[in-house]
């Protein structure tokens, strides 16, 4: 997508001329061009990346409209703003608007005038005579094309499923000539498998970016329950003041709402070194709908420094300067986490993700799903989603050897190194200098392959690890695996060695992950374990040894 195409110059002048933009960055042009010319495209991009104008500098220098569907007003009424600030033609259809508002869009829309029409996607449901434009402008070749931002809300893997999204499949459905453009920050496998099966694209064109945040500095912290309010208070009095003695902007993570006012609580009486009081509140789903909107401007306008939030709080913040964001409570999942993490340090800056963690917190967890699940009638199949996920959490926060990096990175199936960090995650800075030994796994793994062998279709992440380690749970023996031949050959390992260890397999390709269609409503993604045999059969005979970093003591 490189090479030059009719709209090459176009495209240069309208950066810079509309956008007062100098250059591209890393794949924006290629996306362009390969929207422009016809062709659906997926864009996983991290937050801050620079999705937007991938589709709205395309729309400028299209002849028609393009049709942009975003989940929340507040995010539509930021772009429309943002748009018309460069005088970019662009009027939205979501929530509440008066008749003159609509009628105005929509015979706008019709003669052409319109750039860029925003809608939820209730719309598409609710509103007749939006079908009855979009079609219009079909038939006479003046839609230019579709744009599913946060596309990750059309799948039920994500961290944000919206029903509506679902309906989303009918742009393809209806309106096989017109191209689609999907964009989000989530970064699975899974998720963006189903994201591209949902609205019915599955070849389209896949642009990933790298989603290493290298502003960001990553840390995990013991969490005791008698002394982290103290270990809160001093960071913020520490290392979150600036210069000018002020408590910088950040938000807090909790878990609950009562735990969300508990800590706002106790952290509003903290005095800043400018002898002010620290401006500090709550927000959570148990607040109402102006209340909320009214701290979140405030925030926006640095009139309060921190929030404590549930993550209620969390899509459509753009606020560039937010330096550190705290993890109070485990999250429940590294996608979670990335996501609310990564919502530190958007103006590039140097900013903070800190994790406080113990071991109770991942039980409380577990406890809540479990009682969740029961009360709402979870699928057997998500309740092992979830199981996984938090799995993988909890060895992010009780890793002490890998970088932090890595972990994040390959979970999401980039491959990253370790010398990319260059110290900046709290493992690899405490360990540098100190020396690491690998220890031969390679028998372990040759077990582990063969349990995967064995249990085939049951071969999920955490089902997997319970069986290797020697589980009796209900499960196992009902499907008699606790009959396996390497059934607890891995008893020796803790669950988190044994994770690493099917961290490592899936890294050399030893173990793939496959994912496939599940027969429940949404038809949503399943995965599962596979033995790659060729590979294997290296580890078998010798060839590829399999070893694990240790710290030498
Ligand atoms: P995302 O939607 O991926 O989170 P945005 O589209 O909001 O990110 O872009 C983040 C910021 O980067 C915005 O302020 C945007 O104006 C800016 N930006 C986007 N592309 C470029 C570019 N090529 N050069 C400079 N700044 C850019
Ligand atoms: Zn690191």
């Amino acid at each position: 997508w490189r090479g030059e195409f009719p709209w090459s110059s176009l495209l240069k002048l309208h950066l810079s001329q509309t956008f007062g933009i100098r250059s591209f960055r890393p794949m924006q042009r290629e996306i362009m061009c390969a929207s422009l010319s016809g062709h659906d495209v997926f864009v996983l991009m991290p937050t801050g990346g620079g999705k937007s104008l991938c589709y709205q500098l395309p729309a400028v220098i299209g002849e028609g409209v393009t049709v942009v569907v975003s989940p929340l007003v507040s995010l539509i009424q930021d772009q429309v703003a943002h748009l018309e600030g460069n005088r970019v033609p662009a009027s939205h259809l979501s929530g509440p608007y008066d008749q003159e508002h609509y009628r105005q869009t929509m015979s706008m829309a019709r003669s052409g005038e319109l750039k860029v029409l925003f809608i939820t996607p209730e719309k598409i449901a609710s509103s007749g005579a939006l079908l009855g434009l979009l079609n219009d402008l079909r038939d006479r070749n003046m839609l230019d094309r579709f744009v599913v931002d946060e596309a990750h809300c059309v799948s039920s893997w994500g961290h944000d499923f919206r029903k509506d999204y679902i309906r989303l499949r009918c742009f393809k459905e209806m309106y096989p000539t017109v191209p689609i453009m999907a964009l989000t920050a989530t970064a699975t496998a899974r998720v963006s498998h189903d994201i591209r099966q949902q609205l019915r694209i599955p070849k389209c064109l896949v642009f990933k970016s790298s989603f290493n945040r290298p502003n960001l500095r990553y840390e995990v912290r013991k969490k005791s329950p008698k002394t982290v309010i103290d270990d809160i208070t001093s960071l913020l009095g520490e290392r979150f003041t600036g210069n000018d003695g002020r408590i910088q902007s950040g938000i807090i993570y909790c878990l609950s709402k009562k735990e969300c006012e508990d800590v706002a609580g106790k952290l509003s009486r903290l005095k800043q070194r400018n002898g002010r009081k620290l401006s500090i509140r709550h927000y959570h789903a148990g607040q109402n709908h102006q209340e909320r909107e009214e701290t979140q401007l405030m925030w926006s306008n640095n009139e309060i420094q921190v929030i404590v939030a549930t993550i209620a709080f969390g899509m459509g913040i753009d606020k560039p300067d937010v330096r550190f964001v705290i993890h109070y409570s485990l999250p429940k999942s590294l996608e979670g986490y990335l996501q609310e993490s990564g919502r530190a340090g958007r103006d590039g800056r140097k900013s903070w993700c800190i994790l406080y963690y113990n071991y109770g917190d991942s039980r409380r967890i577990t406890f809540l799903l479990e009682t969740g699940a029961k009360e709402n009638n979870v699928t057997k199949e998500q309740q092992e989603h979830n199981r996984t996920a938090l799995d993988a959490m909890r060895c992010y926060a009780e890793e002490q050897v890998q970088c932090r990096r890595v972990l994040l990175l390959n979970y999401f199936g980039e491959k990253f190194t370790k010398d990319k960090c260059r110290g900046t995650c709290d493992l690899c800075e405490n360990n540098q200098g100190k020396s690491f030994h690998e220890k031969d796994m390679t028998e372990q793994a040759k077990s582990l392959v063969m349990v995967v062998n064995a249990l085939r279709l049951r071969a999920t992440r955490s089902y997997l690890i319970d069986v290797f380690r020697g589980s009796m749970a209900k499960k196992v023996l009902k499907y008699r695996d606790d009959k396996l031949q390497h059934h607890g050959a891995g008893k020796d390992l803790t669950k988190t060695e044994a994770e690493r260890l099917l961290g490592k397999l899936l890294e050399q390709n030893v173990l793939e992950e496959q994912t496939y269609r599940q027969q429940n409503e949404f038809q949503s993604i399943g995965c599962r374990l596979l033995v790659n045999q060729c590979r294997a059969s290296t580890v078998f005979n010798g060839m590829l040894k399999i070893t694990l970093p240790y710290l030498s003591t």
